[in-house]
């Protein structure tokens, strides 16, 4: 299923506006607005993906490449220490907002289990 339109579809065509920290042909990341670290940033994908369980086999290259850019992006961000990556799905997982993202959390020692 694809995500109806949501702030972060917004973000994506520069309709408001965002702190980008990274952009390509199929993915977006920018600062999340209520960090919970030091660091926090956000990777979407560009393709409207609701959800991590709407994400269907065809999509495995892009999986494949929102992860690759989490690594890039956390390198860039200076997170050489470790960080936590995050993605929240449906309802039980604490989703607010639905098109598919991945936190990139760091600057901090981060606890477990999560809340
Ligand atoms: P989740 O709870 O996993 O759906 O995460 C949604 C995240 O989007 C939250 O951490 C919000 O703080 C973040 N968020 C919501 N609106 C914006 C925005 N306009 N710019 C950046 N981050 C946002």
């Amino acid at each position: 299923m694809t995500s109806q339109e949501t702030i972060f579809s917004k973000i994506i065509r520069r309709e408001i506006p965002a702190d980008i920290v990274y952009e390509d042909d199929l993915a977006l990341a920018f600062r999340d607005i209520n960090p919970q670290a030091p660091v926090h940033i956000l990777v979407i994908p560009k393709q409207p993906i609701a959800k991590l369980a709407d994400a269907e086999s065809e999509d495995h290259k892009l999986m494949g490449h929102l992860l690759l850019t989490v690594k890039r992006v956390a390198e860039e961000a200076g997170l050489s220490n470790g960080y936590r990556v995050v993605i929240n799905n449906g309802n039980d997982g604490g989703q607010t907002v639905d098109h598919l993202h991945l936190h990139i959390l760091g600057g901090r020692f981060m606890k477990w289990p999560p809340g």
